[in-house]
C-alpha cells in the first residue's frame, strides 16, 4: 500500500542492532503497514526481510493479556503485591544478593533504567544481568580494558567511507542486513572498495568478499597478533599516535611470540590479509558474535583493538574497530547499566566516586558496591539455591542460555520465579509462579540505542491489549510496594527518560563521555517528537567519533594495548565427540521466534531446525539430504534435519539457535552448548561446542 509518510508514525525496528527507523500506519482497510523511514540515519528507508514483515507479527492470538499466579488469572494488584512481598521477604531473610533480575536487550532504555535503579540503588545488589551478556559482553570488556570506558569509537558512515572493511565473526548479510545493504551500495558506488570476511563458514556475507579467510574456530587472536607483528615489521606503526598509548612493546612481544598457525590459515592467506590491512589506511574492522561468544572473547577484541591503536586508525573517518551488537537495545542496556558489572550511564561500579554520585542522585538508601552475578553464574546460583527469587523480563533463558537443560532445572527448583513477557508460550514462561503481561512493539513507548550510538524513539501506535502494561511501570509499581514510592513515582515514560538524561549529566561531571543531559528537562511533547540523535552531544564532538585526538578515559588518559596470548576453545573434539558445533542466526528469524514465527513469509526461509554438515561427513555417517540426525554433547541432545552444505568444513557443523521446545521437539541448540565463559567478560562460548552425530 502506498501511504503518505506524514500520516505515519516514526518508530524503530525491534530486532537487530542496526536500529532501522520505520514508519507505521494504516492503509484504507485499516491494516497496519510498516515501511522504512527514509529520514532515519541508520537505514535511510531500507528494511530487511524481518523489518518488512513487522506488520505480520502484531496479532494478539498468542498474547498474554492478564497477570497469572500459579496458572490462574489474577488482578494486577494481587500479582504486584505478591511479587513485592516475596522479594521483600527473601531480602529480609537472606540479604539482597538472594534476589536477581535477568533482563534483556529487548527492553527499552526507560524499562532498563527503572530495573537497574531498583536493583542497584534500592534493593542494594548488582544481581541484574541481561541477555546482552550472551551478545557483546566481550566487546564491553575489551573496550573498557583498552579505552577505560565501553565506547564504540565509530559511526556507520565509516563503513561506507572505508577503503577496506574487514568483517570478522560477523555474518552481516543475515544478522545486520541493512548495514550489509549499505556496504553493497557503497561497493557499487566505489568498486575499488575491498572486503575481507573472516569466518570458519562460507556465509552469505562472503558474496561481497574479495578475500574469505576460513579461520579455525577460536583462531582470531592468532591472526590479529600476526597482523600486529607484521604492522611493526613493515614500519606501519603510527609512532606519533603511540604517545597516547601504553603497552605497545608488551603487546608486540606477545604478538611475535604467538603462533600464526593457530589461526588455521596458510602463510599465504595471512600474508594476503596483512597486505590488504596494512596497505589500506582507511580500514574498519567489524566484529560480532564470532569474536564475542568465546572463552577468550575479550582477548580477541583486544587483539583487534591493538592493531587499530598501533596504527592510529581509530575514530577517524573511514577507520576504526567496530563492534556491531546483536540486539535492538543492547547499547541502550550498556548505557543505562543493565550489566551486573556496570553502574549506570557508563559509570563504574567499582569506582567509589561514581557510586557516591549515583547514590546521591537517586537519593538511594544504598548502592551496590561490587559487581553482581553475570548470566551464567546467576543461573548457577539459582540452581544452588543461593538466589531464591528471580524476575526474568523479555527473554527466554530456558532456550537461549548455554547448558539450557540445567537452566530449566534451576528454574524448576527456584522458590519464586516471575516472568514478564508478551506471551505465555515460551519455555521460560511455563516455569513462572507469576506471569506479568507486557506491552509489545508498536504498543510501547521509549528509546533504544543502536550500534553506532544513535538514540531513537520507539512509538506507540496500538493500544495496550487486555491488561498488558509497560515494563517500567510494572517495575515501578513493585518498587512502590516495597516502600520506595517517592523515588519511583513517574507517571509518564518521558519523565523516566528525563531522569535518565539528568543522571547522565552526573556521569559527564565525573568525566564520562556519556552525557545526554541536554535532554534532562525534556517535556512530554518534546519527547513525543524526539528525532534520532547520536551521542556525544557536547559542542566539540557532537554526534561524532571518539579517540582520534588520543584522549582516553583511563587514569592517565592513554589507551592500553594488551599482550594477547591466543587460547583455543575450551572443548576440543575427541573420539566421543568428534565434531565442532558452531551456532548462530538464520536470516529471517529472531531469537526464540516469538514474533518472527508469526509471519508465514519469514517461516518459508529455513522453516525448521537443521544441522549444516559437509557432504563428506554426511557420507561417512550415512546421512542423506533431509534425514534426521541426533546431535549429542556432554550437556544435552537435539534432533535436527540434515542440510548438506560445503559452506561448513569437514569436521564442523552449524545449527541455528532459534527453535524452542514450543516450536519444535528436541531442537534447543543451547542444550548442547557447554556453559564455559570468558574469564573477563563472563560471555559464554556459544560457537565452539563438541558433539557426536548419529542418524536418527
Ligand atoms: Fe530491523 Fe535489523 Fe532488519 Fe534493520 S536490519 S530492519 S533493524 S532486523
Amino acid at each position: 500500500a502506498r501511504m503518505d509518510a506524514a500520516s505515519m508514525t516514526r518508530s524503530t525496528c525491534p530486532y537487530c542492532g542496526v536500529g532501522c527507523g520505520v514508519l507505521i500506519g494504516r492503509d484504507a482497510s485499516g491494516t497496519v503497514v510498516v515501511k522504512g523511514d527514509p529520514e532515519h540515519p541508520a537505514n535511510f528507508g531500507r528494511l530487511c526481510s524481518k523489518g518488512t514483515a513487522l506488520a505480520e507479527t502484531i496479532s494478539l492470538d498468542d498474547r498474554l493479556l492478564a497477570p497469572r499466579i500459579d496458572g490462574r488469572e489474577a488482578e494486577w494488584d494481587e500479582a504486584l503485591d505478591l511479587v513485592a512481598e516475596r522479594f521483600s521477604e527473601v531480602i529480609a531473610d537472606h540479604g539482597p544478593d538472594a534476589v536477581a533480575f535477568y533482563v534483556s536487550g529487548q527492553l527499552l532504555t526507560e524499562d532498563y533504567y527503572v530495573a537497574n535503579k531498583l536493583m542497584k540503588g534500592f534493593i542494594g545488589s548488582a544481581n541484574i544481568d541481561t541477555n546482552s551478556r550472551l551478545c557483546m559482553a566481550s566487546s564491553v570488556a575489551g573496550h573498557r580494558r583498552a579505552f577505560g570506558t565501553d565506547t564504540v569509537p565509530g559511526l556507520y558512515e565509516d563503513l561506507e567511507e572505508a577503503d577496506l572493511v574487514v568483517l570478522t565473526g560477523s555474518n552481516l548479510a543475515w544478522c545486520h542486513p541493512v548495514l550489509y545493504q549499505r556496504l553493497v551500495a557503497a561497493k557499487t558506488a566505489r568498486p575499488e572498495m575491498k572486503f575481507v570476511v573472516i569466518d570458519p563458514r562460507r556465509t552469505a556475507t562472503c558474496d561481497i568478499a574479495d578475500l574469505h579467510l576460513p579461520i579455525a574456530s577460536g583462531g582470531d587472536a592468532a591472526l590479529f597478533n600476526a597482523l600486529l607483528a607484521e604492522i611493526e615489521t613493515r614500519g606501519a606503526v603510527d609512532r606519533a599516535y603511540l604517545n597516547h598509548v601504553n603497552g605497545f612493546d608488551e603487546a608486540l612481544a606477545a604478538a611475535r611470540a604467538s603462533d600464526p598457525a593457530l589461526s588455521g590459515l596458510s602463510d599465504e592467506q595471512i600474508a594476503a590479509f596483512c597486505d590488504l590491512w596494512i596497505g589500506t589506511e582507511k580500514v574498519v574492522t567489524v566484529y560480532s558474535q564470532g569474536i564475542n561468544q568465546s572463552s577468550s572473547g575479550s582477548d580477541k577484541v583486544n587483539a583487534i583493538l591493538n592493531c587499530h591503536l598501533a596504527t592510529g586508525r581509530i575514530g577517524k573517518p573511514g577507520m576504526g574497530p567496530f563492534s556491531v551488537t546483536g540486539q535492538p537495545n543492547a547499547m541502550g542496556g550498556r548505557e543505562v547499566g543493565g550489566l551486573a558489572n556496570m553502574l549506570a550511564c557508563h559509570m563504574d561500579i567499582e569506582n567509589p566516586a561514581h557510586r557516591a554520585a549515583v547514590q546521591g542522585f537517586w537519593q538511594a538508601p544504598t548502592i551496590a558496591d561490587k559487581p553482581g552475578l553475570k548470566a551464567v553464574d546467576m543461573f548457577r546460583a539459582v540452581a544452588e539455591g543461593k538466589i531464591k527469587a528471580i524476575w526474568i523480563i523479555h527473554t527466554n533463558p530456558v532456550v537461549s542460555m548455554p547448558d539450557a537443560d540445567a537452566v530449566r532445572a534451576a528454574l524448576e527448583g527456584c522458590d519464586f520465579v516471575v516472568v514478564s513477557d508478551v506471551t505465555d508460550r515460551t519455555d521460560t514462561a511455563k516455569l513462572a509462579h507469576v506471569l506479568l503481561p507486557a506491552t509489545a512493539w508498536a504498543e510501547k513507548e521509549g528509546t533504544v540505542t543502536n550500534s553506532d550510538r544513535t538514540i531513537s524513539r520507539q512509538r506507540r501506535v496500538l493500544p495496550a491489549p487486555g491488561q498488558a502494561r509497560h515494563d517500567w511501570r510494572t517495575l515501578a509499581d513493585v518498587a512502590c510496594r516495597m516502600g520506595w514510592d517517592a523515588e519511583f513515582s513517574w507517571t509518564l515514560t518521558s519523565e523516566v527518560f528525563a531522569e535518565y538524561a539528568a543522571l547522565s549529566g552526573v556521569a559527564g561531571a565525573q568525566g564520562v563521555d556519556f552525557d545526554i543531559s541536554d535532554h534532562a528537562a525534556i517535556t512530554p511533547s518534546e519527547y513525543a517528537g524526539l528525532a534520532p540523535f547520536t551521542w556525544p552531544l557536547g559542542p566539540a564532538k557532537k554526534g561524532g567519533r571518539f579517540f582520534a585526538d588520543g584522549q582516553f578515559h583511563t587514569p592517565d588518559g592513554k589507551a592500553r594495548m594488551l599482550p594477547i596470548v591466543p587460547r583455543a576453545p575450551q572443548s576440543a573434539p575427541s573420539a566421543d565427540y568428534p565434531y565442532r558445533l558452531n551456532t548462530g542466526r538464520t536470516r529471517d528469524q529472531w531469537h526464540t521466534m516469538t514474533r518472527t514465527s508469526k509471519s508465514a513469509r519469514l517461516n518459508q526461509h529455513l522453516g525448521e531446525p537443521y544441522l549444516e554438515i559437509h557432504p563428506l561427513d554426511a557420507d561417512a555417517l550415512g546421512l542423506g539430504p533431509a534425514d534426521l540426525v541426533e546431535v549429542t554433547s556432554p550437556e544435552g541432545r537435539a534432533v535436527l534435519r540434515v542440510l548438506l552444505s560445503d559452506a561448513v568444513r569437514p569436521g564442523e557443523v552449524f545449527a541455528p539457535m532459534h527453535w524452542t521446545a514450543e516450536t519444535a521437539s528436541a531442537a534447543r541448540i543451547d542444550a548442547l552448548v557447554k556453559a564455559v565463559t570468558d574469564p573477563v567478560s563472563g560471555q559464554p562460548e556459544s560457537k565452539a561446542s563438541v558433539v557426536a552425530l548419529k542418524r536418527f
